[in-house]
Parts: structure tokens; C-alpha cells; sequence
């Protein structure tokens, strides 16, 4: 069970705080993760829509030989038509001399045709090619990216809990409390309180605070802030910090801890 008084409170939203803040930060910090763990697939797909576009214009412009081929060749079956009804040299070297044009025209444009649908041809094959890699550099990121987006999921998840958990610890404190609290949060600043130290200092500035501020801080009396810096002093001592539960796999650190137990022994036997 955790401790309700405000100091407790107040100092349990510090915590949060500082957790929510350092929480924040990963989250932002899979953004570019993201974005580098994609880039192979996003290329690929981008080099496929540039060829896919490509393609599509060769169409069109292929489509348009044509229909610019079977005008030339309605104009030289006219001209042809033509030939036989004229009446005289003038007259039928006239129509001879546009009816080599348009056919040299049309010869043109066909070999022009012909050297587009290979182009087409290659193309497809390009877009196709592109297509295949794109979809299999895709296939490969998907399970980083499910990955990576699972543990941001889990982040936000952490988050909301401890943001829920903030809004209950606010509530518990008394109006000048909580707005000491979040001016002092919403100017940036990560300690709003500390301890006043045993010869009556502040526990963050190292201030000394007047006597009579020193006395009513033990009796607990009302809220008070440090002159010189502002955070709220307390005479509850810090309450030690929750071990972050990220003990490595196979970690076994049985040798150290016991030295200090002994040492802490020897002395306490001295004093008694
Ligand atoms: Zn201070």
C-alpha cells in the first residue's frame, strides 16, 4: 500500500513524471527506427511507381502513333483513288509527289512504333521485376516493423497507465498543492520537492531555511517552499527508490552486496 500523505503524493508524481517524460522520449525515439527499418521497401515501391508511370506514357504515346498511322494511310488511300482520276501531267505529279510523302511518313512512324512497343516491351518486364522486389523487400520488413510497432504499442499502454495513475495522485492533493505542482511541471523543472536536510537546508538548493520555516516543516505544518529556489520541503525522508526491473538474464551479483551488509554490521555494533 502506498502512502497518501501529500508529501508522499507529491513525491510519487515526481516519479511519474520523470518515468512518463523518459517514456516519451523512446517513443519518439522509434520514429526514425521506423522510417530506416521501411526505407528499403518504401525505395523499391517508389522506383515502381516511377517506372509504372513510365510505362503508361509510352502507351499513350505508342497509341497515339497509331491513330496517326491509320490517318496517314485513310490520306494516302484517297491520294491513290485520286491517281486514277486526273487529267493531266501537272495534276498527276502533283498527287504522286504527296503520295510518296505521306507513305515515307508512314513508314516512319511505323519504325518509330516499332521501336516503342519493344520499349514497352522492356518495360513491363522492368515494372514486373520492380514489382517482385518491392514486394518481397516489403514481406521482409513486415516483421521488424510488427516489431517495432509492438513494443511503441506497449509504450503507449505504459503510458496511459501512469498517466491515469497522475490524474489520481492530483486529485488527492489540496488546490494550492496541485497548482504549485503543475507550474512547477509545466516550467520544466523535475524536482517539486525536497527534503530538508538534517541542518535545516533545503534537500535541492542547499539553501538555509529560516528556523522558524524549519519548525513548522517538521510539525508538518501547512506547505512551504524553499525562498530561494521554491520546491516544496518536506521533513519525510526520501523514500528509496523503486528498483527499474531491468536485471539482466543470468546476472548474479551475490559478491558485492554482502560487503556493504558487513561494513553496515561492524558499525552499527560500534554504536551500541
Ligand atoms: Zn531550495
Amino acid at each position: 500500500m502506498t502512502k497518501t500523505t501529500t508529501m508522499g503524493s507529491l513525491r510519487e508524481l515526481q516519479k511519474l513524471d520523470r518515468r512518463m517524460s523518459e517514456i516519451r522520449s523512446r517513443i519518439r525515439d522509434f520514429d526514425p527506427l521506423l522510417a530506416e527499418v521501411e526505407e528499403p521497401a518504401l525505395r523499391l515501391e517508389d522506383e515502381h511507381g516511377k517506372a509504372s508511370t513510365r510505362l503508361e506514357q509510352m502507351k499513350t504515346d505508342a497509341r497515339r502513333l497509331e491513330r496517326s498511322a491509320d490517318d496517314k494511310r485513310a490520306r494516302a488511300k484517297k491520294l491513290e483513288e485520286r491517281q486514277t482520276q486526273v487529267t493531266n501531267l501537272r495534276e498527276e505529279t502533283a498527287v504522286k509527289t504527296e503520295l510518296e510523302m505521306v507513305e515515307r511518313s508512314i513508314e516512319a512512324d511505323e519504325q518509330e512504333a516499332m521501336q516503342l512497343l519493344e520499349q514497352v516491351r522492356q518495360n513491363e518486364l522492368l515494372v514486373e521485376e520492380l514489382q517482385e522486389q518491392a514486394d518481397a523487400a516489403r514481406a521482409e520488413v513486415l516483421p521488424r516493423q510488427e516489431e517495432l510497432l509492438g513494443e511503441r504499442s506497449g509504450l503507449d499502454e505504459s503510458l496511459a497507465e501512469l498517466s491515469a495513475r497522475r490524474d489520481t495522485l492530483l486529485g488527492m492533493l489540496g488546490t494550492r498543492e496541485r497548482q504549485v505542482y503543475e507550474s512547477f511541471h509545466g516550467s520544466g523543472r523535475a524536482v517539486v520537492v525536497a527534503a530538508l536536510t538534517e541542518d535545516g537546508a533545503c534537500g535541492h538548493c542547499f539553501g538555509i531555511v529560516p528556523l522558524q520555516q524549519q519548525n513548522e516543516i517538521r510539525r508538518d505544518e501547512g506547505l512551504h517552499r524553499c525562498e530561494a529556489c521554491g520546491v516544496i520541503l518536506t521533513s519525510e525522508p526520501e523514500e528509496e527508490l523503486d528498483p527499474e526491473p531491468v536485471v539482466p538474464a543470468g546476472s548474479d551479483d551475490s559478491g558485492a552486496s554482502s560487503e556493504t551488509d558487513d561494513v553496515e554490521a561492524s558499525e552499527a555494533s560500534v554504536d551500541s
